[in-house]
């Protein structure tokens, strides 16, 4: 093998994994995925490219040991290859950092000053790169940034109407969950270039939530904001809020900054509405009303956000569903394209049921796709692609 890369995705309790072998084309291919479990019990797994279990171990309690843990994992498996990079999903990448880059220690610390704007994500990403940096000093970092893609949105998509003195302060809408759209964009291009030269709405609904309106394969708009708490109803996140219920629940119920942020992010969404659970795949199940009426709240926002950015393209050729729940969940899927039938959504029943890629029906003014995403391999194309720099 004449090289290797390392994605990593790190999230609130986790840190999901790829290992790419890189071929004679120079071309990323899967060789393992797995995850880092930090939670309370640290876990380490990983699965080959076919799905079979490779790995499975309980980790030490601290951190080093488990980041030292994943590389020799990895370097189990690469042999005698090198690890030409690790690549990592940044979530915040600011107004400066609109592609991928080298992680240097000056660009860490610039990375590190964006906090304030992501101040639950942020620390996430930095964490596996501080010690992946300890361990291995003279290995490439990449970062890769979840902003990056929407840099190709208008000022007036991206402003926010406050006094202008806090829009030269950053306060405007960055967007998130770019690598995804950035997989899918290239997906939709092999599928069909006259469709993604087209006006598309990609609907990343997972755990967290948004949409992207896409022309010609480019953010034009978006549904996250200044914030991953902005558009839709998300797992335990709020979507769109009116202001004004932050300022009663600040004013008048006394509400501390540390716990308002807690309530926004981790106690609302799904789980807020239903009480029962963040988990799409619960409330599907429950015949409890509230479980259904989180679901409902979950469908209109989406369809209304859907809506919302045909609007920005002026029409829609194409709608993509993608992420845990637009990949898995025939139902929600089912749901939401009923409420966007006056658009010309129409899909074909069966194939939705079956999860085939097109499940519109021949008759639908608009093409509705379900592409799985994959945004580690967005990680490991962009890392490689800095190395060859
Ligand atoms: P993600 O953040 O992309 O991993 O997506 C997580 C969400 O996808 C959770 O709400 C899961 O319940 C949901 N999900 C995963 N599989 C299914 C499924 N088969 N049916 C419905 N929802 C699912």
């Amino acid at each position: 093998m004449p090289g290797a890369v390392i994605a990593l995705n790190a999230g609130s309790s986790s840190v999901k994994f790829g290992l790419y072998e890189v071929d004679a084309s120079g071309r990323p291919g899967l060789i393992l995925r797995g995850v880092l479990d930090l939670g309370d019990a640290p876990r380490l797994t990983a699965k080959a490219a076919n799905g079979a279990l490779l790995h499975d171990r309980k980790l030490a309690a601290d951190e080093g040991a488990h980041f030292g843990g994943l590389l020799d994992l990895i370097e189990g498996h690469i042999g005698g290859g090198s690890l030409i990079a690790a690549g990592h999903r940044i979530v915040h990448g600011g107004r400066d950092f609109i592609r991928p880059v080298r992680l240097t220690p000056d660009v860490i610390e610039a990375i590190e000053k964006l906090t304030p704007l992501a101040p639950l994500h942020q620390p996430r990403s930095l964490a596996p790169i501080r010690a992946l940096a300890a361990l291995r000093p003279e290995l490439l970092q990449v970062g890769c940034f979840d902003t990056a893609f929407h840099q190709t949105i208008s000022r007036t998509v991206a402003r926010v109407a406050l006094p202008r003195k806090y829009e030269a302060e950053g306060v405007r809408r960055y967007g998130f969950h770019g690598l995804s759209y950035e997989y899918i964009a290239g997906r939709l291009r092999e599928i069909s270039p006259r469709l993604a030269a087209g006006r598309t709405v990609v609907a990343h609904l997972g755990n967290g939530a948004s949409l992207c309106a896409m022309r010609d394969g480019k953010s034009v708009d978006t549904t996250m904001g200044f914030s991953a708490l902005d558009g839709l109803v998300m797992g335990t996140r709020c979507g769109s809020i009116d202001p004004g219920v932050l300022l009663y629940l600040l004013q008048e119920k006394g509400i501390s900054p540390d716990n308002l942020e807690h309530l926004l992010y981790e106690e609302s969404g799904l789980l807020g509405v239903s009480g029962i659970s963040a988990d799409m795949r619960t409330l599907a199940a429950s015949d409890d009303p509230r479980a259904i009426e989180a679901l409902e709240l979950f469908v209109f926002r989406a369809a209304r956000e859907t809506a919302a950015l045909a609007n920005t393209l002026d029409g829609l050729d194409c709608l993509v569903f993608t992420a845990g729940i637009g990949e898995n969940s025939a139902p929600i899927r089912s749901a939401i394209c009923a409420k966007l039938e006056w658009l010309g959504v129409r899909i074909d029943a069966a194939a939705n049921q079956a999860h085939a890629e097109l499940i519109s029906a021949p008759d639908s003014a608009v093409t509705v796709l379900v592409i799985p995403t994959d945004e580690e391999l967005v990680v490991a194309r962009c890392s490689l692609a800095v190395s060859r720099q």
